[in-house]
């Protein structure tokens, strides 16, 4: 499926910064807003929504939730319903990361200067009218949201501009069919008698009511279709549900969650079903079922993190929503409610397991999950994430955030530095600091966050791994803990892109070989950087990096010394004794690739 996507929009090296939508963009768009004197209001289903231009921010006390009786609560944000809040909803998970990232590149000839998310949903406009704006008229007008990646595309055009999907995508055309033999499929209990090596999936249904109450008419990119999608392309392989063992659906319990999360948060989260919809940010929603799917979620996570430590499963495979790696301890945010892998770590602790390694290979950092461990040397978290210093949601996981106390060392941050990073560099960085890593600290079960929003063609992500470069990672991965691996789904906004490689993936975990048809990574030099500064930072607590590094240092002196003596006559060697520097490193690159790559 892969195959028939457009190449990635994203070019290395991400958006030019004076075309990134920023949250300036958004105050700047609230402040015209303000300045017309127009407040709006809207009704929802009879229910009056307070005013609220101010849901950029990220403060509570800004806005009142809409209950079901039309009261006003105090836990989460309410409004998305005018034009300023399509800014926000993209701007906090903006910047390099939002939709408009890829529009942007895509559209290069155009002048770039002053981009908002304005120019994605009203392009071909040639004025505003603020007197006459009628946003929520205007951004459906002959307009259609592609099924695939819910980007917007002008009515003429028969194929979605940003991912070549048609227009009558058939992308969920096989969900029909896996529905009738889910219903069909039993549900392990304890009784039953499981082959060795088996493969467990969670799933449950109820999770499809957690959505976004339609008050907007663009699709947001964390919705129900995507676990359909996975289900549907799962089922067409024929390896879900009849090669897999179904786990039983059961809601985390508020004593489990506690000891990810506060009270506060807890509540907070429970509250959302009194609600017709609230947001915690302004895109991280709630509906009336937000929190039993949020607990389904954690609750399978946890689930199938004690079947794989008791030996009852080899591995499994979480196909849930909510998303969890950006909860923390006290706040949800980034669509994530509960931290679903947090809690599968120590249900999995609680099982018996003394060590968890959590490899963290969606495209944005799990600031979540590395907030509740950060201070806890029995659960090691490795993340490779979009980073740009600090520009790409959610601006944490530097190298150098490398755990606090007794947990220093046990967060490993990979953090790139531009987009359309591919499987070369991922592969690259497993090879090198994931795996060796992960060998010496010897994990008693692997959890992966399992976004796929770094694959090609993501609206979001704006890399360009594929399918195979995920089932070579899984793969990898499967060396490490005996092969007890738990992946959860994370992010991933393209259903062809994330139901191709969690297929992939599930056919590891089952046994096939990875279908990465490559021998050795070479990498970008960009990712080559990357890894070196992480190198350079973890082998102080990672004995088992120094050799690597040492390694990786030579062979890029010996890239330094051949370019040195062919371009200005130097003798090879000389340039071993000096400092590598990044803008010479980068010129031989090339150099590096051709002759020295193993
Ligand atoms: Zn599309
Ligand atoms: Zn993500």
């Amino acid at each position: 499926m892969a195959s028939d996507m457009r190449p990635p929009n994203s070019k290395k090296g991400g958006v030019p910064s004076h075309a990134r939508v920023s949250d300036q963009a958004c105050h700047d768009k609230f402040q015209s807003c303000d300045g017309d004197g127009k407040p709006s209001r809207a009704a929802v289903n009879g229910v009056s929504v307070k005013e609220n231009h101010g849901t950029c921010s990220s403060n509570p006390d800004h806005a009142g939730a809409v209950l079901v009786d039309g009261a006003k609560g105090s836990i989460a944000q309410s409004g998305h319903v005018d034009s300023a809040d399509y800014d926000c909803a993209g701007c906090l998970h903006g910047e390099n990361g939002s939709p408009m990232a890829c529009d942007l590149q895509q559209e290069s000839d155009r002048d770039q200067a002053g981009h908002t998310l304005d120019d994605l949903f009203f392009f071909d406009d040639e004025e505003e009218d603020d007197i006459d704006w009628e946003p929520s008229a205007r951004i459906v007008e002959n307009r259609w949201f592609c099924t695939n990646c819910t980007m917007p595309n002008m009515d003429e055009v028969t194929h979605c501009q940003n991912c070549n999907d048609h227009k009558g995508s058939e992308v969920l055309a096989g969900y029909d069919v896996f529905q009738a033999s889910f219903a069909q499929a039993a549900l392990i209990s304890a009784d039953t008698a499981l082959p060795p090596g088996s493969t467990a999936i969670g799933f449950d249904e109820q999770m499809l009511l957690h959505s976004e109450v339609e008050i907007k008419p663009n699709p947001h990119p964390e919705r129900p279709n995507r676990l359909r999608a996975i289900a549907a392309s799962l089922a067409a392989a024929g390896i879900f549900p009849s090669k897999c063992a179904l786990v039983p659906p059961r809601e985390i319990t508020k004593k489990e969650l506690l000891m990810v999360h506060t009270s506060d948060h807890v509540e907070s989260v429970e509250q959302t079903k009194n609600m017709l919809y609230s947001y915690f940010t302004s895109d991280t929603y709630a509906n009336k079922e937000s929190a039993r799917a949020a607990k389904l979620a954690a609750g399978l996570c946890a689930d199938l993190a004690s079947l794989i430590v008791s030996g009852r499963v080899n591995n499994g495979f979480a196909l849930v929503r909510p998303p969890g790696h950006h909860a923390g301890v006290k706040q949800a945010m980034g669509f994530c409610l509960h931290n679903n892998a947090a809690v599968a770590a120590l249900a999995a602790q609680k099982a018996g397991a003394k060590k968890v390694l959590i490899v963290d290979w969606d495209v944005h950092h799990g600031n979540g999950t590395q907030e509740i461990f950060e201070g806890n040397k029995s659960v090691l978290y490795i993340s490779l994430h979009r980073h740009e210093d600090g520009n790409f949601y959610p601006g944490t996981g530097a190298a150098h955030e490398v755990g606090v106390l007794d947990g220093q060392g046990f967060s490993v941050n990979i953090p790139w530095s531009c987009g359309g990073v591919g499987d070369d560099d991922y592969i690259f960085a497993f090879q090198h600091v994931v795996l060796p890593i992960a060998a010496e600290f010897a994990p008693d079960i692997t959890i992966v966050s399992a976004g796929f929003d770094a694959a090609r063609g993501d609206p979001l992500g704006c890399c360009d791994v594929t399918p195979a470069g995920y089932s070579q990672m899984t793969s990898m991965l499967t060396t490490c803990s005996e092969g007890r691996l738990l992946i959860i789904l994370e992010g991933g906004y393209n259903l062809r892109s994330i139901s191709s490689s969690a297929t992939e993936v599930v056919k590891v975990l089952l046994g096939d070989g990875p279908c990465y048809g490559k021998g050795a990574a070479a990498p970008s030099k960009e990712g080559m950087q990357t890894v070196l500064q992480v190198l350079e930072i973890q082998q102080q607590y990672w004995p088992v990096l120094v050799p690597i590094l040492a390694s990786l240092q030579a062979q890029q002196g010996l890239a330094l010394s051949k370019y040195a003596k062919s371009a200005h006559g130097i003798e090879t060697g000389v340039l071993f004794k000096q400092p590598l520097r990044k803008t010479f490193v980068a010129e031989c690159w090339e150099t590096f690739v051709l002759e020295c790559a193993p």
